[in-house]
């Protein structure tokens, strides 16, 4: 058994709410106080939240954006979490991250796509989480390489870690038009494959970048027997301080919640023939294929517009 097969062993689906999946929610960044207080309170109204999550230290693609309010956000994260009665969770990037996020008692962790990707950084975070006892979600590496995903996993469950959890968030794709990151359903089920007890969570928000696309990219997730959703949410989205054009009010997150048809969980035994598993997968790449031609499509009447003026 790999050090990774036998975590899964132990590790039970520890997120899970009574068989129901997880919904994590809150802003992309931590900006202001009453911003995050304010965020906090009404998602809580919904009733259709069981965790808040806030950028504290933002990895932005480009320099000269807003990188976070650093360490100056906790405090508030921490009046949030009282308010409410909701665990928080924060994005970590390096050791120092993770050790204000344990001073300020943040109950999940959760290891970016940006930094996923690199080796280097996800052991300085294992290395620093030795011997602590707190769980920790690893979103897929930016590119679609599921090896560096399970590679992430495996190196904190290498130090200790045993509540651990995937969160799919999409593949950045140059030639992709329609998602800002392609969700390549393939990907998640791959990882649910090589670690079935590790819960996986998906991120419609980071695989959408824009709000009209959420609710069926969030139903998708339910179908396929997602664990969990992460979904940015902000009290003004369109005066987001980070990609306001994927955040929604908590209000309208709670309809979009109260709208999902949840299936259930334990899938008959005639499901998991193998069979059937291929016949999903069969799907799964002609709905690939149709999101390919819907880009093409796309760009040729892009082509047609630039002819015509
Ligand atoms: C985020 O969750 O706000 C974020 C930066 O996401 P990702 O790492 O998926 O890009
Ligand atoms: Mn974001």
């Amino acid at each position: 058994m790999s050090t990774v097969e036998t975590a899964n062993a132990t590790a039970n689906n520890w997120l899970n709410t009574e068989g129901k999946p997880v919904i994590i929610a809150g802003p992309c960044s931590v900006e202001t106080e009453d911003q995050m207080i304010q965020t906090a309170q009404r998602l809580k109204a919904t009733g259709k939240v069981n965790m808040l999550r806030g950028g504290i230290w933002k990895p932005r693609t480009r320099p000269g954006m807003f990188e976070g309010i650093g360490a100056k956000g906790l405090p508030w994260m921490q009046k949030a979490k009282e308010l409410t009665g909701l665990p928080i969770t924060i994005e970590v990037a390096k050791a120092s991250h993770v050790e204000l996020a344990l001073e300020f008692g943040v109950d999940v962790l959760w290891i970016g796509a940006r930094t996923t990707v690199n080796p280097f950084s996800v052991q300085e975070i294992a290395d620093a989480l030795r011997g602590v006892d707190i769980p920790v979600l690893v979103k897929n590496p930016i590119n679609p390489d599921l090896a560096l995903w399970l590679g992430g996993v495996e190196r904190l469950e290498k130090v200790g870690v045993t509540r651990l959890g995937g969160i799919h968030r999409g593949f950045s794709n140059s030639s992709e038009k329609i998602f800002r990151n392609r969700p390549q359903w393939q990907m998640a089920i791959d990882f649910k494959t090589a670690l079935p007890n590790v819960p996986l969570i998906n991120d419609p928000s980071h695989i959408c970048g824009r709000r009209d696309l959420l609710a069926s990219v969030a139903q998708k997730a339910m179908d396929l027997n997602f664990d969990g959703l992460m979904i940015e949410s902000h009290i003004t989205p369109d005066e987001a301080w980070s990609d306001a054009k994927q955040q929604i009010t908590p209000e309208v997150f709670g309809d979009l919640i109260s709208a999902l048809t949840f299936r259930k969980h334990n899938v008959d035994a005639a499901e998991k023939t193998q069979l059937d598993q291929l016949r999903k997968d069969i799907d799964l790449i002609d709905e690939e294929i149709i999101h390919v031609l819907a880009s093409r499509m796309k760009v040729a009447r892009e082509i047609g517009r630039a002819k015509i003026l």
